[in-house]
């Protein structure tokens, strides 16, 4: 399990790095933290000849607080677990992070990996001699999907654990390019499609998150299932957020889940539910029943495609209470 040769090219600031990737398009990838990067150069997922390591770019790093928070994508998802402001403010983004693999993965790897990972799915992360041996797949070198065989979509999942946070919390994120930059819901930002997951073209770096003001205080919590509970990838994850009132009563709400289909998602239909009602045993078989709908886990990660939609319904119902009685 080597590293396949490149060059790394290390940008001063972020022209010198627009310009590097637009100069090599094609055949350069960023790097940021490389916790997963690295891990899929030497299972030969990728093979760019040159990488472009963010990490000498200040500007990307740190949180900065004004009208709610930006966050540089090059902060590790560490800094933001271990911030007392991101857990004052924004207490689902702090728990995400905070459930983020393992404390020495967390010091290095950043909110802007985290948020751009690749899809992940067992018959994909695998050595090159496993993934010839089965003839490869639809997402690398081969033609069949093995999860959904016959079908011409990849299935492969969205795993990472800050983006059902933010999408709760309603952020945005801004995208440096040669062009001009660009600021999108980070909502829009995932296709669906387990092989073309984000929409970031070839010399485009995500450079910063927004946090509104208005989910600033928003009660919350998240939600994880893994096999190992110091180390693994999300194999489902809940995130909630929620604004009551004093009388108890939500006044706005989101939930958002990962590692069920090939993006994180907002549960259609889980606002309007929570708007407006009191905690009940109705009010969270209704959200379980919008999550179920809203799913589609497969027989793409470690665990069955059966217990991932059942805990995903059951953390449904523990993150709000929580979050409510928090
Ligand atoms: C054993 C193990 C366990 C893990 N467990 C978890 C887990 O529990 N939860 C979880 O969420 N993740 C987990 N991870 C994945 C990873 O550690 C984290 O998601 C981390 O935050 C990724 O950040 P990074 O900076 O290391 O990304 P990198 O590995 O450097 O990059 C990841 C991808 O994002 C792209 N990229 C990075 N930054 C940018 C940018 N600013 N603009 C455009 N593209 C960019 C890269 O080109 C690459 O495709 C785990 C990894 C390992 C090895
Ligand atoms: S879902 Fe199918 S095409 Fe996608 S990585 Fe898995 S086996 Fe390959």
């Amino acid at each position: 399990m080597t590293l396949p040769e490149f060059t790394l090219l290390r940008p001063r600031n972020l022209p010198e790095a627009i310009d590097s990737l637009d100069r090599h398009r094609g055949d350069i990838q960023v790097i940021a933290g490389g916790t997963d990067l690295v891990p899929s150069l030497k299972q030969r997922l990728f093979a760019p000849r040159y990488l472009l390591d963010l990490k000498p770019i200040r500007d990307l790093r740190g949180i900065r607080n004004g009208h709610g928070l930006t966050i540089g994508a090059m902060t590790t998802v560490g800094a933001i677990a271990d911030s007392p402001l991101v857990a004052e403010k924004f207490p689902v983004l702090a728990a995400a992070a905070a459930a983020i693999a393992s404390p020495v993965l967390r010091t290095t790897g950043t909110l802007g990996g985290n948020l751009c990972l690749d899809t992940r799915c067992l018959w994909y992360n695998q050595s090159p001699f496993w993934r010839a041996s089965c003839g490869f797949c639809l997402k690398k070198d081969g033609k069949v999907c093995h999860v959904a065989p016959g079908g011409e979509k990849c299935w492969a999942v969205f795993s990472g654990d800050t983006a059902p946070a933010l999408l709760a919390l309603g952020a945005e994120i801004e995208i440096a390019s040669p062009r001009a930059s660009r600021r999108l819901p980070l909502a829009d930002f995932y296709t669906g499609d387990g092989m073309a997951r984000i929409k970031l073209a070839g010399d485009e770096i995500l450079t910063r998150v927004h946090l509104p003001e208005s989910s600033a205080g928003l009660r919350g919590a998240y939600f994880k299932y893994r096999l190992r509970g110091s180390i693994d990838y999300p194999l489902a994850g809940v995130a909630v957020a929620l604004d009551l009132a004093p009388d108890g009563t939500c006044r706005r709400g989101a939930l958002a889940v990962t590692a069920l289909n090939p993006k994180p998602q907002l549960i259609p239909g889980a606002e309007a539910a929570l708007r407006g009602s009191r905690l009940s045993d109705d009010l969270l078989d209704r959200l379980a029943e919008l999550t179920n709908r809203a799913i589609k886990p497969l027989s793409t990660s470690a665990s069955t495609p059966d217990y991932r939609r059942h805990i995903a319904r059951v953390f449904v119902r523990r993150a709000v209470r929580q979050a409510w009685q928090a």
